[in-house]
C-alpha cells in the first residue's frame, strides 16, 4: 500500500525542527511515541508537539484539562489565544478511533494562527480522548465500541443538559467519568470568557458506507451558511455527501446537513456539542444561562474499512484551512 505516511512526514520533520521535544514539556512526561498508527495516523508524541508549538512559537495559553492518574503522558489539553471574546472553538478526537481530525488540524495549524493573528480569539481542543487515540479505541474506558457495552463517551455532558420531558432537572445524575467532568466543567468556564460564535467538532463515521454528512446544531441550526460551505468543502476535497434519506439513528439529511432529530426537533444528543450550543444548562441544580452558539457543526467523513486515510485528512484539513472564512460567515451572538 503506498502510504499515507507520506502525507504527514513533511509537517512532522517541521515540527521537530520547530519544537525541540522537551521544551514545551520539561515538567510533564512526554506523550507516548509507540501507540496505535496502522490507519498512517501520528502517533500522539508527534501530536503534541505539533500542538505544543501553539504556546511554544505562537505564544497561545496551554492548559491541561485532565491528567489521567494512572497513565502519564496522556494529559487531554486545550490551547486558546491570550485575547478572549466571542470566539471560534474547534474540538476533535471525543472517538479515539476517529483519527482524521487531530491529524487534520496538526497539519493546518498555520490557518488558526493567521485567523488569531486578525484578532478572531479561539478555543482548541484538538485531541480529547488521547487514551483511545492511542489504542484505536472510541471509547475512553473500554475497547468496546458499542456504547451498550459499557462505553463512555468523554464529552458527555447529560448531567448539565435539561431532561427531555422536564427541563429543570438534568438528563442524568453525574457525569460518567472523570475526564468527561474535567471536559464538560472546562467547556463551561472557558465559555464564559470565549463565547462561542462558531464551534466545529471535527468526526468521522466509520458505519457510513454511501457519504459524508454533517450535524448542524445551535441557537440557528437551519439553512446554516456555514453548514452549506463546509459540505461544499467536502465535495471539493472528494468526499461523497448524503444528500438526502435518514441516518441510522432516523434523523433526516438535506444535502448533506442534518439539523433535526426523527421528531422535527432541535438535534439533543448529550454531547459537548450539544452543551456549546445549549442556551439553558443546569448547574448543581440551577438553570443557569448555557454557551448558546449560535453555529454548532460536527463533522464527519465517512470512514469504513477501506477508506483511505490520507483522503479524510485532506478532507477535514479544507475546514480547518477554511477557518478564516467560515468564521466570517458565521453570524454573531445575540
Ligand atoms: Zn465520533
Amino acid at each position: 500500500m503506498s502510504h499515507p505516511h507520506a502525507l504527514l512526514t513533511g509537517w512532522l520533520l517541521a515540527a521537530a525542527v520547530l519544537v525541540p521535544a522537551a521544551s514545551a514539556t520539561a515538567a510533564e512526561p512526554a506523550a507516548p511515541d509507540h501507540g496505535y498508527t496502522a490507519d498512517g495516523r501520528a502517533t500522539l508524541r508527534q501530536l503534541s508537539s505539533r500542538f505544543e508549538s501553539l504556546a511554544a512559537v505562537h505564544g497561545w495559553k496551554q492548559e491541561d484539562v485532565y491528567a489521567y492518574p494512572d497513565a502519564p503522558g496522556f494529559e487531554i489539553r486545550a490551547w486558546r489565544t491570550q485575547r478572549a471574546g466571542e470566539a471560534l472553538w474547534i474540538i476533535s478526537g471525543i472517538h479515539g478511533e476517529e483519527a482524521a481530525g487531530p491529524n487534520a488540524i496538526a497539519a493546518n495549524l498555520d490557518a488558526l494562527v493567521a485567523l488569531e493573528r486578525l484578532g478572531v480569539p479561539i478555543v482548541l481542543l484538538p485531541l480529547c480522548n488521547p487514551k483511545a487515540y492511542d489504542r484505536n479505541w472510541r471509547y475512553p474506558n473500554t475497547a468496546e465500541r458499542d456504547w451498550r457495552k459499557g462505553g463512555y463517551s468523554v464529552g458527555d455532558a447529560e448531567y448539565l443538559l435539561p431532561a427531555l420531558d422536564q427541563p429543570v432537572r438534568p438528563r442524568a445524575a453525574a457525569p460518567p467519568g472523570p475526564e468527561t467532568e474535567a471536559l464538560t466543567q472546562f467547556v463551561l468556564r472557558l465559555a464564559e470568557q470565549y463565547p462561542p460564535r462558531l464551534v466545529l467538532d471535527l468526526h468521522e463515521d466509520e458505519l457510513s458506507t454511501e457519504g459524508g454528512y454533517i450535524y448542524s446544531q445551535g441557537t440557528r441550526p437551519d439553512d446554516s451558511p456555514v453548514g452549506a460551505e463546509i459540505i461544499r468543502l467536502l465535495v471539493a476535497a472528494g468526499i461523497p455527501i448524503r444528500q438526502s434519506g435518514l441516518t441510522r439513528f432516523g434523523e433526516p439529511i438535506a444535502k448533506g446537513v442534518i439539523s433535526r432529530d426523527a421528531e422535527g426537533a432541535p438535534i439533543r444528543d448529550g454531547s459537548v456539542d450539544e452543551l456549546l450550543a445549549a442556551p439553558e444548562v443546569l448547574v448543581r441544580g440551577e438553570r443557569v444561562r448555557g454557551p448558546a452558539a449560535p453555529t454548532v457543526i460536527v463533522v464527519e467523513t465517512p470512514a469504513f474499512a477501506g477508506s483511505r486515510f490520507d483522503l479524510r485528512v485532506d478532507a477535514q484539513g479544507s475546514v480547518v484551512r477554511h477557518a478564516p472564512e467560515l468564521w466570517r460567515l458565521s453570524p454573531a451572538r445575540e
